[in-house]
């Protein structure tokens, strides 16, 4: 099994090469094919699967395809649940968009607002957000939500652990219902199958 066999191009291929890395872990195996033929994905995975690369690679080459990102639009959103997982994961998709001509930003709570509504004045091709943070750019007009193409939730269990599903529900009654939806949890409690319920179509389920 090769990263070239599951549908990745060169740009990608390159910045995966670059890290070292020579086999697919099980989850990128099984999520990357389906996320590139733009199939909604639930996956049941914890932190050291590779899950990051899992959804970040193809949502990246999905992104290649299309149009580009207008002023204070965003094409793809990852919602995380803390500061520090936002701040990896948009180093990873930072790092693996590297040859790609595609833009990406972080936002988060617990630092000043003004600079982020500066940066999103430009779009991000990839947004990686924490809730609180992102609802307060949304409601500020600073964000907008028309062109998002793919949302996707990494550990979404500590999401609703930490109380974020009011916010949550916020965020996704403000997007258009058109798009393609990951779930990245390492558990499905009863409370994240609710969630799935209105947020998944006929998913790919991937457990590792
Ligand atoms: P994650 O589960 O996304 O937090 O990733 C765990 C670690 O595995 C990170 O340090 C990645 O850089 C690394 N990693 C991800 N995919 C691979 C792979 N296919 N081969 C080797 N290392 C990987």
């Amino acid at each position: 099994m090769s990263f070239a066999s599951l549908g990745l191009s060169a740009p990608i291929l390159e910045a995966v090469t670059k890290q070292g890395y020579e086999t697919p872990s099980p989850i990128q195996a099984q999520a990357i094919p389906a996320v590139i033929e733009g199939k909604d994905v639930m996956a049941a995975a914890q932190t050291g699967t590779g899950k990051t690369a899992a959804f970040t690679l193809p949502v990246l080459e999905r992104l290649s395809n299309g149009p580009r990102v207008k002023p204070n639009q965003v094409r793809a959103l990852v919602l995380t649940p803390t500061r520090e997982l936002a701040a990896q994961v948009a180093e990873s998709v930072a790092l693996y968009a590297k040859n790609l001509p595609l833009s990406s930003a972080v936002v988060f709570g617990g630092v000043k607002i003004n600079p982020q509504m500066m940066r999103l004045r430009q779009g991000a091709d990839v947004l990686v957000a924490t809730p609180g943070r992102l609802l307060d750019l949304y409601n500020q007009r600073a964000v907008r939500f028309d062109q998002i193409e793919v949302l996707v939730l990494d550990e979404a269990d500590r999401m609703l652990d930490m109380g974020f599903i009011r916010d949550i529900r916020k965020l996704l009654a403000a997007m258009p219902k058109q798009r393609q939806n990951l779930l990245f949890s390492a558990t499905f409690s009863d409370e994240i199958r609710q969630l799935a319920k209105g947020l998944v179509n006929n998913p790919v389920e991937i457990s590792v």
